[in-house]
């Protein structure tokens, strides 16, 4: 994508908003985080708990929280996931109506070549009008040329805000056409946020996503590929991660803590964040299991706070190319305490490209163009 100056995306208030997205039982950990301008709240559902969601929900509106708040009925997920061609529950798209909250529909998920429930999701969106479309999507929707472009008509074609979750067992950033396909997405004229990100958000919101979710925990991150029982046991939820605030990564704890011992003079380690308040990011290890999880998330959600701040402003070529030159920083800090290279930080480099000279015209775009490879760049793992 060459460097355009897309029109901000706003709805209803919404204005390239950092939501943290949790479950019911981490509202109250989540809250003091999310209290200020620019952040918001999504609270997912889990195994159809609709009625303790809308009570979570009534409980924040009652006690004074006046931030974004929304709502994901997380039909989409799991290995009961609903199929995208299921028509919404009128009774869940009303209780958000009469809350005041902004509504996302309860769609199911679109598999790869599911050009009838895609239609079905945004047909029916258009239809009621007041909604924003929750597109649950398979990674081929990016990756394939023919169906990023379909995608794209339809976006465009029934034009209602939508929430994209992107299904991959990792990270659906780092693999090559997620990036452009997101960015051609923001660009056609229609409100795009994201759901379930993880540090992306920033840089979906740098690039004119009105709003963007990180899960507070790593399987709100992610939305993983259904599995097998009966062949492969799903794995057990991973150790705690925080946000290495410049490595623009989610780190385990306990990679934190090593590395920070073979490069204790490093300067990546302080966190300025109100919950770290100027110490090392090792000093969440040292406390119990218990609270790890939560400090981990309240450190994390801090920080990513304080980037949106710094990194998002009027002008949204310059948000981009800030992003874009953070990602290259970041790479160069992980090179620098020995950890693999991220994907996603190439990828949004790639994508967003270089700014067009005063003096030539700019050339036509193409992936990687300018961009100096860096070690280990392929496609894989997200690192957390
Ligand atoms: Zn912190």
């Amino acid at each position: 994508m060459r460097l355009s100056r897309p029109p901000p995306r706003i709805v209803e208030g919404i204005d390239r908003t950092l939501l943290a997205q949790c479950g019911i039982g981490d509202v109250g950990a989540v809250r003091e985080v999310v209290s200020q301008p620019g952040t918001g709240l999504v609270i997912t559902a889990r195994l159809g708990n609709l009625r303790s969601v809308y009570q979570s929900a009534r409980n924040l509106i009652e006690t004074g929280f006046s931030q974004p708040l929304l709502l994901d009925a997380n039909r989409y997920g799991g290995n009961r996931r609903m199929p995208a061609t299921i028509p919404f529950s009128r009774d869940w798209l009303s209780r958000q109506r009469d809350m005041g909250l902004p509504v996302l529909t309860d769609s199911g998920y679109a598999e790869g070549g599911d050009v009838a429930g895609v239609t079905r999701i945004l047909s029916q969106a258009a239809e009621i009008g007041d909604v924003v479309a929750v597109l649950p999507l398979h990674l081929s929707w990016f990756t394939v040329p023919e169906a990023r472009r379909t995608l794209l008509r339809l976006v465009r074609g029934f034009g209602v805000p939508v929430a994209i979750a992107i299904e991959h067992p990792r990270d659906p950033i780092g693999v090559r056409g997620t990036v452009d396909g997101l960015l051609e997405l923001i660009g056609c004229a229609v409100p795009v946020m994201l759901l379930r990100c993880d540090v992306s958000a920033l840089g979906a919101l740098c690039c004119g996503a009105f709003a963007a979710a990180v899960g507070t925990r790593a399987a709100l991150r992610h939305l993983y590929p259904r599995y097998r029982p009966s062949i492969r046991r799903r794995p057990s939820p991973p150790m705690p991660s925080v946000v290495v605030p410049r490595c623009l990564s989610y780190k385990r704890l306990s990679v934190v803590a090593r590395t920070k011992r073979r490069h204790p003079d490093t300067d990546i380690w302080r966190c300025l964040c109100p919950t770290c308040g100027g110490r090392d990011l090792d000093w969440i290890f040292s406390r119990s299991e218990q609270a790890r999880e939560w400090l981990a998330f309240q450190h994390s959600l801090g920080a990513l706070v304080r980037l949106r701040n710094e990194l998002t402003g009027p002008d949204l070529l310059e948000d981009q190319l800030s992003w874009r030159s953070r990602c290259a920083n970041a790479a160069y800090w992980r090179r620098e305490v020995g950890w693999d290279s991220l994907p996603a930080l190439d990828r949004w480099q790639e994508a967003i490209g270089l700014p067009p000279s005063d003096d030539l015209p700019p050339p036509p775009y193409r992936p990687g163009r300018n961009i100096t490879p860096q070690r280990g760049s392929g496609d894989g793992p997200s690192g957390e």
